[in-house]
């Protein structure tokens, strides 16, 4: 696809101490954050933990009480939308409905100086391009998908090539499938321009899929920033351990003797190099797909725990297994061909157990 003539932006994002209120409650509360030229960086927290009015800050559409809003080295926290030369893609696509595609787009380009001689039109039809719209630049939006239609809203965005892409929940009024089409096609875009992009997400499968770096939020605080893969194997506190992925968590001690974890009546063997005193209470996780289940009564070496089968969850290419361990649920990811059931040996490696 020819897009070399798309120049590439060059700017970080740096948000210092930045606090916003609505009245009583606080929705930023101290964030701090620095996101890298270039960078796939993801806001993802529960409804209401400050995601959006981050965004919102960072974009100049809210006000922050203190704290500062750096882009690509320059403070614009005073300063309107419209002189900080960024993108915004929203959920609700936001296409004004009497224009044609291409006139839509082209509205990004209105009070855009394009470099060099380069028509509008040539313009429009490379952005179209790019997001794979070629042809469909004389409909109205509602003669699209929505999914069509948010691409129309993303090349609207990029049209007057800003330094920062901002996309506040791009896929949250699509079906599931077009879900996940969209997100690789945004994310191929992304490094298609190397743009630097701030995405908002409620959905933690979504953030871990298309990020270079996602923070975590919970309350108006950053909980975690990391990539995905750390977010995932090392959570940073229990709401991240919670949030993201799926998870089996635990309130538990360090037993009296420093030998092994109690978690009420049950116990469970400690990590190497736990560097917790006895007695502590600890929070402990463990991934579903870090224990294997066995159904027969053959021996099994290793740690292991007898438990019963509850409820058997299918999801396609394997098992979410609800184990009960003395009351307590304990959920095993088992690819096998057959549901599990009845009473079954868990298995699992010690230093799988992840103390948080
Ligand atoms: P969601 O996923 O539901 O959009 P969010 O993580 O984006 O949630 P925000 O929209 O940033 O959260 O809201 C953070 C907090 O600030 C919430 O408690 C919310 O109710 C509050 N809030 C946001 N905007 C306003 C406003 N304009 N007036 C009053 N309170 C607000």
């Amino acid at each position: 696809k020819e897009t070399n003539s798309i120049p590439t932006p060059d700017a970080s994002v740096d948000v210092t101490d930045l606090r916003v209120r609505f009245g009583s409650v606080t929705a930023l509360d101290d964030v701090s954050l620095s996101i890298r030229d270039g960078e796939f960086f993801t806001l993802v927290g529960p409804s209401g933990c400050g995601k959006t009015t981050l965004l919102r800050s960072i974009a100049g559409l809210e006000t922050p009480s203190e704290g500062q809003v750096i882009i690509d080295g320059r403070e614009v926290t005073a300063e309107p939308p419209e002189s900080r030369n960024i993108g915004i893609v929203f959920q609700n696509y936001a296409l004004f409905p009497h224009m044609s595609v291409a006139e839509n787009i082209a509205y990004g380009l209105r009070f855009h100086d394009l470099s060099g001689d380069r028509d509008p039109d040539e313009r429009v039809a490379e952005l179209l391009e790019l997001v794979d719209l070629a042809g469909f630049g004389d409909r109205e939006p509602d003669q699209l998908s929505g999914g069509q239609q948010q691409r129309v809203a993303l090349a609207r965005a990029l049209a007057p090539e800003p330094d920062v892409l901002l996309l506040d929940e791009p896929l949250s009024a699509l079906d599931a499938r077009l879900r996940k089409q969209l997100r690789v096609q945004i994310k191929t875009i992304q490094r298609e321009l190397d743009i630097t992009t701030v995405y908002v997400t409620h959905d933690q499968a979504e953030a871990l899929a298309i990020s270079d770096r996602i923070a975590v939020m919970q309350d108006g605080q950053l909980q975690q920033v990391d990539t995905p893969e750390a977010v995932y194997r090392d959570p940073a506190s229990r709401a991240v351990a919670e949030f993201i992925g799926d998870n089996n968590v635990f309130s538990g001690r360090v037993t009296d003797d420093g030998s092994q974890l109690s978690i009420e009546g049950g116990l469970l063997p400690l990590p190497t190099g736990t560097d917790t005193a006895d007695g502590t209470s600890v929070t402990l996780s463990i991934r579903p797909e870090l224990l294997s289940i066995y159904t027969d009564n053959q021996p099994v070496d290793g740690q292991t725990l007898s438990a019963t089968v509850n409820t058997v969850e299918f999801l396609g290419d394997a098992y979410h297994v609800h184990c009960l361990w003395n009351n307590r649920t304990i959920v095993v990811k088992a690819a096998a061909t057959t549901p599990p059931k009845g009473e079954v040996t868990l298995q699992f490696d010690a230093d799988d157990i992840h103390i948080l």
